[in-house]
């Protein structure tokens, strides 16, 4: 076995259906799966450290009652006061170490340390006695807990007393080396929850802290509330209406299987804000005898179980005679999951309970769709389409493929949706498909310096061979039975009067109609024409790439560029106005680098749009003269590349025809990305996603609805996307400009951000949006007034 495998084989398992499952990075970590307004609470009494001596073993309890909250997400921990009111401690020192005179503040007092992001605990909880074993205490390492990998669209900050440059708003510490600016003036000290800019993350916008698992879908963390007694664990609660559904643990309970029966799960998932209450070594009984409000009520040792709509034992037949409550945390929230886990994944359930039920329509009243273009956004609609119910036939004007292109990328975005739709083979083969290395290094220009190290599946995904992913694409749509008719191009396209099916006309005059029309038909689209009105040139982006793909195995022979063929590898050399980026695939076996300059020159300047045009090898070594000498030695023995003039098109301020709203645009036709954005087949995979979902949702009479609704949906995401990418590039340009050899640059400032559109489920969002949006759609197309999307 060659070096390379047996380096794969240690990173594989074999699970036990024979599947690979990569084991060289952490598998869970979080996904939302779409933002969730339903809330978990868990209250604790102040009797969980009875037992405890010494300061190690109260630190010991709040650290373990802390990791189960985070480790089963949960939103806010109530710390209520069971013990005798007669005994409640007065005048405690607040200076003082309160872990045995006042356990409820003691646990307080831990519980925010341990939820708060470790970076702000210095300025935001000064040194304290109760803190003097803090350090043994394990981390919760949730998403609010800043991690050099992730880069989330939302985060904790701290402010300073600085002031941003412009002079005005506040500069906010994330945790991070660049800190993030916000235009409200904020006092310094404060912790605020950020929503950061899409576009430039230094700046950001202050949310409400639930903002992050309401809107997105991440697990923030909990709230630490303190309350006097049981009942008012109850009665102060912080949610607009209450508890709607209340579980109390108790060793006189129901064993979970029988409280919650599998086959009642679905209504009792049906609860908005969920409270669990454990209590203490001597039972919630105990809590409500102490309780003054509860004992006028009547509720005391046996009517204790009145208080709740369920009562529960999380585990009958426990072998020690007691269950310590940070042990019965864990226990409980493992057993008690299956009332939340179903909400867990509302995103995914009532995405596939509304497909079944949309399903069951679907067959009513199939809609039928062409798909003109049978490139990857082409490929993916049409599998959309069709998991959605839909007839649709694809026309490509070529009569065959030819492996074309170079490094494209793949993200999860798509990869989740086309795994929906092509099964788990495909998933494979698109996966194994792309570069295997764990990370890429971003280097200087003129000597390969390494300035910053990323893992690739956070850069640009699975990078591959366009032709290769192409191939996999292709195969799956006609494994779905889906019609691709080659040789096909369209000439022509009609926007008949509203309520009329659109056709299109093939270059041998045949006319074909179908409910709705897709022009997937890439940069040079002739549907967009047909949408516009009028011819939308392109302009120079000012930048020019050179590149090439070739077979690397050769330059294995020279000890100068080995190095960059003796695995899959990927680096970028960054320079002014510069940089070069190299892929090696299959352990060396093809090699590729991409070499993006700004133009000078009024020819260069000239628009020659064209994945085909012949490069200057000339010209090539003239622009790589000063950079690494081992890149530049494998450039060098390139047997002969492309020029491609990188173009660019203003945003398009409509994606649907005028008249019938039944011919939409999909992919490179209105969102082109440039390279590197490593984008263009991942949100052509996400578009089709979504459109397919509208059409779904609106039913075969409503598909100006589906149609407007996608456009709407779409925009902004695949705008943020295709800046990202212009952004990237410049920072990469100028990061080199006025820096002296020695000086150090912030690795942060050269990585690719491309963490955030990952996590992104397009089916979920469309499910989760389609209400709102379609309904101003839907007043819109009443009053015939769309509003342009820019
Ligand atoms: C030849 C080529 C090479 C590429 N190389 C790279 C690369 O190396 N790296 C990278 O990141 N991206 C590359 N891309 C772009 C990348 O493939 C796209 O960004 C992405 O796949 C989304 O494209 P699309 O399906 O919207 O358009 P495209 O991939 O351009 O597909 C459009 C399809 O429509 C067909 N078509 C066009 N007009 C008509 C018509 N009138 N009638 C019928 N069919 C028509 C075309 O033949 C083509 O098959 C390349 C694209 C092409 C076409």
């Amino acid at each position: 076995m060659a070096y390379y495998d047996q380096g794969r084989q240690k990173k594989q398992r074999i699970t036990r259906e024979g599947d690979y499952v990569d084991t060289s990075k952490p598998t869970a970590f979080f996904k939302p799966s779409g933002g969730r307004e339903w809330t978990v609470s868990v209250a604790v009494p102040g009797s969980v450290l009875s037992t405890c001596r010494r300061d190690d073993q109260r630190t010991g309890v709040v650290s373990h009652i802390a990791r189960a909250l985070a480790v089963f997400a949960i939103d806010e921990v109530v710390v209520y006061d069971d013990s005798p009111f007669d005994s409640r401690p007065t005048n405690v020192d607040p200076a003082g170490y309160t872990g045995d005179v006042d356990p409820c503040g003691y646990l307080d007092h831990l519980l925010q340390y341990m939820e708060m992001p470790p970076f702000m605990r210095r300025t935001l909880l000064p040194l304290h006695p109760n803190l003097k074993a803090a350090g043994l205490m394990a981390s919760l390492d949730i998403p609010s807990h800043p991690h050099h990998t992730d880069w989330l669209p939302y985060c904790e900050g701290v402010t300073t007393a600085g002031t941003p440059a412009n002079g005005s708003g506040t500069i906010v510490d994330v945790g991070r080396k660049t800190p993030v600016t916000i235009s409200q003036d904020v006092p310094p000290k404060t912790r605020i929850t950020l929503q950061i800019d899409d576009n430039d993350w230094s700046i950001g916008e202050p949310v409400d802290p639930a903002t992050p698992r309401a809107e997105g879908g991440y697990y923030w963390g909990y709230t630490v509330r303190r309350c006097k007694s049981l009942a008012s664990v109850f009665e102060e609660c912080s949610y607009d209406g209450g508890y709607d559904m209340s579980v109390g643990t108790s060793e006189r309970g129901l064993p979970i299987p029988d409280a919650f029966p599998e086959k009642k799960k679905k209504d009792q998932s049906n609860f908005k804000h969920l409270l669990i209450v454990f209590g203490g070594p001597r039972g919630l009984e105990y809590a409500a005898e102490n309780d003054p409000a509860l004992q006028e009520m009547g509720i005391a040792r046996g009517r204790t179980k009145e208080l709740f709509d369920h009562w529960v034992n999380i585990l009958p037949g426990q072998g020690s005679r007691t269950i310590r409550t940070d042990e019965a945390l864990f226990i409980g929230l493992s057993g008690l999951r299956r009332i939340w886990e179903s909400s867990r994944l509302t995103a995914e359930r009532e995405f596939d309970l509304s497909n079944s039920m949309i399903n069951d329509n679907a067959s009513q009243s199939q809609i039928s769709a062409i798909v003109v273009g049978a490139g990857l956004g082409g490929c993916a609609c049409a599998l959309a389409l069709k998991h959605h119910g839909h007839s649709v036939v694809i026309y490509e004007k070529l009569r065959a493929f030819r492996r074309l292109g170079d490094s494209l990328g793949l993200g999860e975005n798509a990869l989740k949706l086309l795994e929906r739709w092509g099964g788990r083979d495909l998933y494979h083969r698109l996966t194994s498909i792309g570069n295997q290395a764990p990370d890429m290094q971003i280097r200087r220009w003129h000597d390969g310096k390494i300035l910053a190290v990323q893992p690739l599946m956070d850069m640009a995904g699975y990078i591959g061979h366009r032709g290769d992913y192409h191939n996999a694409f292709l195969d799956a749509v006609r494994d779905a039975g889906i019609e691709i008719k080659m040789g096909c191009g369209v000439a022509d396209y009609e926007d008949e009067e509203a309520g009329k099916q659109p056709a299109i006309i093939l270059e041998d005059g045949t006319r074909v109609t179908a409910d709705i029309i897709i022009g997937a038909d890439g940069i040079k689209s002739r549907a967009r024409e047909q949408v516009l009105g009028f011819t939308d040139a392109p302009k120079s982006s000012g930048y020019s790439c050179y590149r090439a793909y070739f077979p690397g195995a050769h330059l294995k022979e020279d000890p100068l560029c080995r190095e960059f063929v003796d695995h899959d590898c990927v680096n970028i050399w960054i320079g002014e106005d510069t940089h070069l980026v190299q892929n090696t695939l299959r352990n060396g076996d093809e090699f590729n680098w991409i070499v993006t300059r700004k133009l000078s020159h009024e020819a260069d300047m000239e628009i020659r749009e064209s994945w085909f045009q012949e490069g200057d090898l000339e010209d090539v070594a003239r622009v790589t003269a000063s950079v690494d000498p081992r890149i530049r030695a494998a450039v060098s023995k390139t047997p002969s590349c492309l020029d491609w003039k990188i173009c660019y098109r203003d945003p398009l301020p409509t994606w649907v025809s005028p008249r019938s709203h039944r011919i939409a645009l999909l992919g490179d036709s209105c969102h082109p990305h440039l390279p590197t954005s490593a984008q263009g087949a991942s949100q052509a995979t996400e578009s089709a996603a979504v459109l397919a979902v509208c059409l779904k949702l609106a039913g075969r009479d409503n598909i100006p609805l589906a149609t407007r609704t996608y456009e709407k949906l779409r925009f902004a995401r695949t705008r943020a996307s295709q800046s990202n990418g212009e952004d990237l590039r410049d920072r990469w340009h100028n990061a080199l400009k006025d820096v002296d050899d020695g000086v150090e640059i912030d690795p942060e400032t050269l990585k690719i951000r491309n963490r955030w559109l990952y996590a992104f489920d397009a089916e979920a969002d469309t499910l989760g949006r389609w209400q709102e949006v379609s309904s101003l759609v839907s007043d819109e197309l009443r009053l015939g007034k769309i509003t342009p999307l820019c």
